[in-house]
Protein backbone atom coordinates (compact mmCIF):
# COMPACT_ATOMS: atom_id res chain seq x y z
CA UNK A 1 0.00 0.00 0.00
CA UNK A 2 1.54 4.09 -0.49
CA UNK A 3 1.74 6.47 1.40
CA UNK A 4 2.55 10.48 1.18
CA UNK A 5 5.34 11.60 3.24
CA UNK A 6 6.79 14.98 3.73
CA UNK A 7 10.42 14.73 2.47
CA UNK A 8 11.27 18.37 2.96
CA UNK A 9 9.71 21.54 4.25
CA UNK A 10 8.78 23.98 1.58
CA UNK A 11 10.19 27.88 1.68
CA UNK A 12 7.64 30.01 0.24
CA UNK A 13 5.36 28.19 -2.42
CA UNK A 14 5.20 24.25 -1.62
CA UNK A 15 6.28 22.21 -4.68
CA UNK A 16 6.53 18.36 -6.06
CA UNK A 17 10.05 17.98 -4.04
CA UNK A 18 8.29 18.13 -0.83
CA UNK A 19 6.06 15.23 -1.24
CA UNK A 20 7.87 11.44 -1.39
CA UNK A 21 5.28 8.40 -2.27
CA UNK A 22 6.33 5.03 -0.75
CA UNK A 23 5.30 2.11 -0.69
CA UNK A 24 4.88 0.15 2.92
CA UNK A 25 3.42 -3.13 4.36
CA UNK A 26 -0.35 -3.02 4.94
CA UNK A 27 -0.65 -2.08 8.43
CA UNK A 28 -2.61 -4.67 10.90
CA UNK A 29 -5.02 -3.09 13.25
CA UNK A 30 -4.31 -4.00 17.00
CA UNK A 31 -7.01 -3.82 20.10
CA UNK A 32 -9.76 -1.70 19.52
CA UNK A 33 -8.38 -0.43 16.17
CA UNK A 34 -10.13 -0.94 12.75
CA UNK A 35 -7.87 -1.06 9.24
CA UNK A 36 -9.33 1.58 6.68
CA UNK A 37 -9.46 1.60 3.02
CA UNK A 38 -9.36 5.16 1.79
CA UNK A 39 -11.98 6.11 -0.88
CA UNK A 40 -11.54 9.76 -0.41
CA UNK A 41 -8.60 12.28 0.64
CA UNK A 42 -9.65 15.67 1.81
CA UNK A 43 -6.34 17.98 1.11
CA UNK A 44 -7.41 21.65 2.71
CA UNK A 45 -4.74 25.17 2.71
CA UNK A 46 -4.30 24.57 6.74
CA UNK A 47 -1.95 21.63 5.87
CA UNK A 48 0.38 24.92 4.18
CA UNK A 49 0.91 25.17 8.17
CA UNK A 50 1.62 21.88 9.33
CA UNK A 51 4.64 21.41 6.39
CA UNK A 52 6.35 24.37 8.56
CA UNK A 53 8.33 23.88 11.48
CA UNK A 54 6.48 26.59 13.90
CA UNK A 55 4.30 26.74 16.58
CA UNK A 56 0.58 27.06 15.39
CA UNK A 57 -3.08 25.57 16.11
CA UNK A 58 -2.20 22.63 14.25
CA UNK A 59 1.43 21.02 14.94
CA UNK A 60 3.82 20.92 12.14
CA UNK A 61 4.38 17.32 10.65
CA UNK A 62 7.94 15.76 10.91
CA UNK A 63 9.79 15.36 8.09
CA UNK A 64 9.81 11.84 6.92
CA UNK A 65 6.61 11.17 8.07
CA UNK A 66 3.06 9.95 6.13
CA UNK A 67 1.17 13.66 6.27
CA UNK A 68 -2.61 13.12 8.11
CA UNK A 69 -5.45 14.23 6.29
CA UNK A 70 -9.76 13.93 6.52
CA UNK A 71 -10.36 10.34 4.84
CA UNK A 72 -13.58 8.79 3.58
CA UNK A 73 -12.68 5.30 3.65
CA UNK A 74 -14.54 1.63 4.23
CA UNK A 75 -13.91 -0.22 7.21
CA UNK A 76 -11.87 -3.53 6.16
CA UNK A 77 -11.43 -5.33 9.08
CA UNK A 78 -12.53 -4.10 12.74
CA UNK A 79 -11.44 -5.10 16.30
CA UNK A 80 -13.64 -2.24 17.91
CA UNK A 81 -17.48 -3.45 18.37
CA UNK A 82 -18.13 0.08 17.21
CA UNK A 83 -17.66 -0.78 13.50
CA UNK A 84 -17.92 -3.87 11.31
CA UNK A 85 -15.85 -4.16 7.80
CA UNK A 86 -17.97 -2.56 5.40
CA UNK A 87 -19.09 0.55 7.41
CA UNK A 88 -18.28 3.99 5.99
CA UNK A 89 -16.47 6.43 8.23
CA UNK A 90 -14.33 8.94 8.44
CA UNK A 91 -11.60 10.80 10.32
CA UNK A 92 -8.49 12.14 10.72
CA UNK A 93 -5.79 9.34 9.22
CA UNK A 94 -2.94 9.12 6.88
CA UNK A 95 -2.24 10.62 3.29
CA UNK A 96 -2.23 6.71 2.75
CA UNK A 97 -4.26 4.15 0.88
CA UNK A 98 -4.89 2.31 3.60
CA UNK A 99 -4.55 3.09 7.44
CA UNK A 100 -5.25 2.23 10.86
CA UNK A 101 -7.03 4.19 13.40
CA UNK A 102 -8.08 3.80 17.14
CA UNK A 103 -11.91 3.54 16.60
CA UNK A 104 -12.57 6.60 18.88
CA UNK A 105 -11.22 8.55 16.28
CA UNK A 106 -13.32 7.73 13.64
CA UNK A 107 -17.05 8.60 13.38
CA UNK A 108 -19.76 6.23 10.83
CA UNK A 109 -20.82 8.21 7.76
CA UNK A 110 -24.22 7.12 6.47
CA UNK A 111 -24.11 6.53 2.54
CA UNK A 112 -27.87 7.10 2.71
CA UNK A 113 -27.70 10.73 4.27
CA UNK A 114 -25.78 11.79 0.79
CA UNK A 115 -22.86 11.18 -1.29
CA UNK A 116 -20.60 10.06 1.01
CA UNK A 117 -17.53 12.29 -0.13
CA UNK A 118 -19.35 15.62 1.27
CA UNK A 119 -18.39 14.25 4.53
CA UNK A 120 -14.99 16.14 3.98
CA UNK A 121 -17.17 19.35 2.51
CA UNK A 122 -20.05 20.56 2.54
CA UNK A 123 -21.31 18.25 5.60
CA UNK A 124 -17.68 17.86 6.95
CA UNK A 125 -15.07 20.33 8.75
CA UNK A 126 -15.60 23.22 5.53
CA UNK A 127 -19.42 23.34 6.16
CA UNK A 128 -19.10 23.46 10.16
CA UNK A 129 -16.49 26.35 9.63
CA UNK A 130 -18.96 28.11 7.80
CA UNK A 131 -21.73 27.62 9.34
CA UNK A 132 -20.08 28.36 12.92
CA UNK A 133 -18.21 31.13 11.75
CA UNK A 134 -20.90 32.68 10.00
CA UNK A 135 -23.41 32.63 12.49
CA UNK A 136 -21.58 33.04 15.82
CA UNK A 137 -18.50 35.04 14.80
CA UNK A 138 -19.96 37.19 11.51
CA UNK A 139 -23.44 37.26 13.37
CA UNK A 140 -25.18 39.02 10.05
CA UNK A 141 -28.51 40.19 10.42
CA UNK A 142 -30.93 40.81 7.42
CA UNK A 143 -30.47 43.40 4.70
CA UNK A 144 -26.73 43.38 6.43
CA UNK A 145 -24.11 43.57 3.49
CA UNK A 146 -21.95 40.75 3.95
CA UNK A 147 -18.45 40.16 1.75
CA UNK A 148 -16.79 36.96 1.56
CA UNK A 149 -13.21 35.92 0.02
CA UNK A 150 -12.21 32.68 -1.49
CA UNK A 151 -15.92 33.14 -2.14
CA UNK A 152 -15.94 30.09 -4.57
CA UNK A 153 -14.23 27.76 -2.30
CA UNK A 154 -15.24 25.30 0.16
CA UNK A 155 -15.73 27.24 2.88
CA UNK A 156 -16.92 30.65 1.36
CA UNK A 157 -19.25 29.38 -1.03
CA UNK A 158 -21.24 27.80 1.79
CA UNK A 159 -20.84 30.82 4.13
CA UNK A 160 -22.45 33.24 0.80
CA UNK A 161 -25.49 31.13 0.75
CA UNK A 162 -25.89 30.88 4.65
CA UNK A 163 -25.98 34.78 4.57
CA UNK A 164 -28.53 34.93 1.58
CA UNK A 165 -30.68 32.70 3.30
CA UNK A 166 -30.34 34.84 6.36
CA UNK A 167 -31.88 38.17 3.98
CA UNK A 168 -28.45 39.69 3.37
CA UNK A 169 -26.79 41.22 0.55
CA UNK A 170 -24.06 39.14 -0.38
CA UNK A 171 -21.09 39.80 -2.22
CA UNK A 172 -17.68 37.32 -3.17
CA UNK A 173 -14.56 37.29 -4.22
CA UNK A 174 -12.72 34.77 -6.79
CA UNK A 175 -10.34 34.35 -9.13
CA UNK A 176 -12.02 33.05 -12.24
CA UNK A 177 -14.93 34.13 -14.48
CA UNK A 178 -16.67 30.73 -14.32
CA UNK A 179 -16.24 31.00 -10.27
CA UNK A 180 -17.85 34.57 -10.72
CA UNK A 181 -20.99 33.04 -12.63
CA UNK A 182 -21.06 29.84 -10.42
CA UNK A 183 -21.65 32.48 -7.49
CA UNK A 184 -24.11 35.01 -9.40
CA UNK A 185 -26.17 32.64 -11.75
CA UNK A 186 -26.26 30.10 -9.47
CA UNK A 187 -25.80 30.60 -5.46
CA UNK A 188 -27.44 33.69 -5.59
CA UNK A 189 -25.13 36.11 -4.60
CA UNK A 190 -25.92 39.35 -5.58
CA UNK A 191 -22.35 40.40 -6.50
CA UNK A 192 -18.78 39.43 -7.35
CA UNK A 193 -15.93 40.63 -7.74
CA UNK A 194 -12.76 38.68 -9.84
CA UNK A 195 -10.16 39.89 -7.96
CA UNK A 196 -7.49 38.78 -10.67
CA UNK A 197 -9.24 40.39 -13.26
CA UNK A 198 -9.78 43.70 -11.07
CA UNK A 199 -7.63 46.79 -11.41
CA UNK A 200 -8.63 48.74 -8.61
CA UNK A 201 -10.55 46.20 -5.96
CA UNK A 202 -11.19 49.02 -3.87
CA UNK A 203 -13.56 50.80 -6.41
CA UNK A 204 -15.12 47.28 -7.51
CA UNK A 205 -16.03 47.24 -3.27
CA UNK A 206 -17.02 49.97 -3.40
CA UNK A 207 -19.32 49.27 -6.69
CA UNK A 208 -20.61 46.04 -5.05
CA UNK A 209 -21.35 47.21 -1.54
CA UNK A 210 -23.32 50.74 -2.34
CA UNK A 211 -24.11 50.52 1.69
CA UNK A 212 -21.14 49.98 3.18
CA UNK A 213 -19.75 45.85 4.78
CA UNK A 214 -21.40 44.73 7.74
CA UNK A 215 -19.81 41.36 8.12
CA UNK A 216 -16.55 40.45 6.61
CA UNK A 217 -15.61 36.83 6.14
CA UNK A 218 -12.31 36.58 5.10
CA UNK A 219 -11.17 33.57 4.12
CA UNK A 220 -7.58 35.21 2.43
CA UNK A 221 -5.85 38.85 3.84
CA UNK A 222 -3.40 40.17 1.96
CA UNK A 223 -4.81 42.86 -0.62
CA UNK A 224 -8.79 41.48 -1.05
CA UNK A 225 -9.02 42.46 2.78
CA UNK A 226 -6.68 45.89 2.68
CA UNK A 227 -9.73 47.08 -0.15
CA UNK A 228 -12.49 45.56 2.45
CA UNK A 229 -11.31 47.41 4.91
CA UNK A 230 -11.83 51.23 4.33
CA UNK A 231 -15.74 50.38 3.72
CA UNK A 232 -16.55 48.77 7.25
CA UNK A 233 -19.73 50.23 8.60
CA UNK A 234 -20.49 50.91 12.19
CA UNK A 235 -20.45 47.67 14.43
CA UNK A 236 -19.40 45.42 11.83
CA UNK A 237 -18.02 42.12 12.07
CA UNK A 238 -14.79 40.96 10.80
CA UNK A 239 -14.36 36.88 11.15
CA UNK A 240 -10.96 36.05 10.51
CA UNK A 241 -11.39 32.16 8.83
CA UNK A 242 -8.53 32.44 7.11
CA UNK A 243 -5.29 34.21 5.52
CA UNK A 244 -4.26 31.61 2.33
CA UNK A 245 -2.80 34.77 0.61
CA UNK A 246 -0.25 34.73 3.11
CA UNK A 247 0.55 31.11 3.87
CA UNK A 248 3.41 31.24 1.36
CA UNK A 249 4.77 34.66 2.22
CA UNK A 250 8.48 34.43 3.19
CA UNK A 251 8.23 37.74 4.93
CA UNK A 252 6.11 38.85 7.72
CA UNK A 253 3.31 40.36 5.59
CA UNK A 254 2.34 44.20 6.37
CA UNK A 255 -1.35 43.91 8.34
CA UNK A 256 -3.80 46.46 8.16
CA UNK A 257 -2.73 49.71 8.44
CA UNK A 258 -5.73 52.12 8.37
CA UNK A 259 -6.68 50.67 12.11
CA UNK A 260 -8.37 53.84 13.12
CA UNK A 261 -10.81 53.10 10.72
CA UNK A 262 -11.89 50.56 13.78
CA UNK A 263 -12.50 53.29 16.15
CA UNK A 264 -14.58 55.33 13.97
CA UNK A 265 -16.93 51.82 13.12
CA UNK A 266 -16.34 50.32 16.38
CA UNK A 267 -15.87 47.19 14.25
CA UNK A 268 -14.49 44.10 16.04
CA UNK A 269 -12.09 41.41 14.35
CA UNK A 270 -12.34 37.99 16.06
CA UNK A 271 -10.63 35.02 14.82
CA UNK A 272 -11.80 31.14 15.49
CA UNK A 273 -11.38 28.00 14.87
CA UNK A 274 -13.54 24.98 13.89
CA UNK A 275 -12.29 22.89 16.53
CA UNK A 276 -13.98 24.95 19.32
CA UNK A 277 -17.34 24.12 17.42
CA UNK A 278 -16.64 20.20 18.08
CA UNK A 279 -19.53 20.57 20.74
CA UNK A 280 -22.01 22.23 17.71
CA UNK A 281 -20.80 19.98 15.05
CA UNK A 282 -24.09 17.57 14.98
CA UNK A 283 -26.48 20.99 14.71
CA UNK A 284 -24.94 22.53 12.52
CA UNK A 285 -24.63 19.44 9.86
CA UNK A 286 -28.15 18.98 10.63
CA UNK A 287 -28.99 22.49 8.98
CA UNK A 288 -26.67 22.28 6.71
CA UNK A 289 -28.20 18.76 5.60
CA UNK A 290 -31.94 20.12 5.59
CA UNK A 291 -30.61 23.55 3.24
CA UNK A 292 -29.43 20.62 1.05
CA UNK A 293 -32.39 18.43 1.12
CA UNK A 294 -34.47 21.62 0.23
CA UNK A 295 -32.48 22.79 -2.73
CA UNK A 296 -31.39 26.37 -0.59
CA UNK A 297 -27.17 25.25 -0.35
CA UNK A 298 -25.75 23.92 -3.68
CA UNK A 299 -21.77 22.74 -3.65
CA UNK A 300 -19.13 21.54 -5.95
CA UNK A 301 -16.64 19.11 -5.65
CA UNK A 302 -12.94 19.10 -7.68
CA UNK A 303 -12.38 15.86 -7.84
CA UNK A 304 -8.62 14.72 -8.81
CA UNK A 305 -8.46 11.21 -9.18
CA UNK A 306 -5.96 8.80 -8.14
CA UNK A 307 -3.87 8.57 -5.01
CA UNK A 308 -0.45 9.86 -6.93
CA UNK A 309 -2.19 12.81 -7.82
CA UNK A 310 -3.00 14.25 -4.21
CA UNK A 311 -0.05 16.15 -4.48
CA UNK A 312 -0.97 17.99 -7.36
CA UNK A 313 -4.58 18.07 -5.65
CA UNK A 314 -2.93 20.40 -2.39
CA UNK A 315 -0.95 22.62 -4.86
CA UNK A 316 -3.87 23.41 -6.56
CA UNK A 317 -5.09 25.26 -3.97
CA UNK A 318 -2.92 28.13 -4.52
CA UNK A 319 -3.80 28.53 -7.78
CA UNK A 320 -7.43 28.48 -7.42
CA UNK A 321 -7.90 25.36 -9.40
CA UNK A 322 -10.76 24.53 -6.91
CA UNK A 323 -14.40 25.72 -7.41
CA UNK A 324 -16.13 23.85 -3.78
CA UNK A 325 -14.41 21.51 -1.89
CA UNK A 326 -11.04 19.89 -3.56
CA UNK A 327 -10.84 15.97 -2.98
CA UNK A 328 -8.88 13.28 -4.02
CA UNK A 329 -10.99 10.10 -5.19
CA UNK A 330 -8.34 7.05 -3.93
CA UNK A 331 -10.65 4.06 -3.78
CA UNK A 332 -13.71 3.07 -5.73
CA UNK A 333 -17.15 2.80 -3.20
P1 LIG B 1 -10.86 26.76 -0.59
O1 LIG B 1 -11.73 25.69 -1.12
O2 LIG B 1 -11.43 28.15 -0.47
O3 LIG B 1 -9.54 26.79 -1.47
C1 LIG B 1 -8.64 27.83 -1.38
C2 LIG B 1 -9.01 28.99 -2.35
O4 LIG B 1 -8.31 30.15 -1.92
C3 LIG B 1 -8.57 28.75 -3.77
O5 LIG B 1 -9.52 28.04 -4.51
C4 LIG B 1 -8.37 30.18 -4.30
O6 LIG B 1 -9.56 30.61 -4.95
C5 LIG B 1 -8.14 31.01 -3.03
N1 LIG B 1 -6.76 31.52 -3.01
C6 LIG B 1 -5.62 30.81 -3.11
N2 LIG B 1 -4.55 31.63 -3.07
C7 LIG B 1 -5.04 32.90 -2.95
C8 LIG B 1 -4.45 34.20 -2.87
N3 LIG B 1 -3.13 34.35 -2.89
N4 LIG B 1 -5.27 35.26 -2.75
C9 LIG B 1 -6.61 35.11 -2.73
N5 LIG B 1 -7.23 33.91 -2.81
C10 LIG B 1 -6.46 32.83 -2.92
O7 LIG B 1 -10.31 26.36 0.83
P2 LIG B 1 -11.19 26.14 2.14
O8 LIG B 1 -12.58 26.55 1.87
O9 LIG B 1 -10.89 24.80 2.65
O10 LIG B 1 -10.52 27.19 3.14
C11 LIG B 1 -10.75 28.59 2.99
C12 LIG B 1 -9.97 29.35 4.06
O11 LIG B 1 -10.49 29.01 5.34
C13 LIG B 1 -8.49 28.98 4.10
O12 LIG B 1 -7.75 30.16 4.37
C14 LIG B 1 -8.39 28.02 5.26
O13 LIG B 1 -7.12 28.02 5.85
C15 LIG B 1 -9.46 28.57 6.19
N6 LIG B 1 -10.05 27.61 7.13
C16 LIG B 1 -10.09 27.97 8.46
C17 LIG B 1 -10.69 27.16 9.38
C18 LIG B 1 -10.77 27.61 10.80
O14 LIG B 1 -11.12 26.83 11.67
N7 LIG B 1 -10.48 28.88 11.08
C19 LIG B 1 -11.25 25.85 9.01
C20 LIG B 1 -11.23 25.59 7.57
C21 LIG B 1 -10.63 26.46 6.68
P3 LIG B 1 -9.61 31.92 -5.90
O15 LIG B 1 -10.03 31.45 -7.24
O16 LIG B 1 -10.63 32.78 -5.26
O17 LIG B 1 -8.23 32.52 -5.90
Amino acid sequence: TRQWRLESRPVGEPTHENFELVTVDRPDPGPNEVLVETLYQSVDPYMRGRMRDAESYAEPWDVGDPMKAGVVGEVLESNADAFEAGDVVTGELNWAEHAVADAGELRRVNPDHGPISTALGVLGMPGVTAYWGLNDVGNPKPGDTVVVSAAAGAVGSVVGQLARLGGARVVGTAGSEEKIDWLTDDLGFDAAINYKETDDLSAAIDDACPDGVDVYFDNVGGPITDAVWPRLNVDARIAICGQIALYNATEVPTGPRKLAKLIESRAKVEGFLVSDYEHRWGEALERLSTFIRNDDLRYRENIVDGFENAPDAFLGLFEGENAGKQLVKVGEY
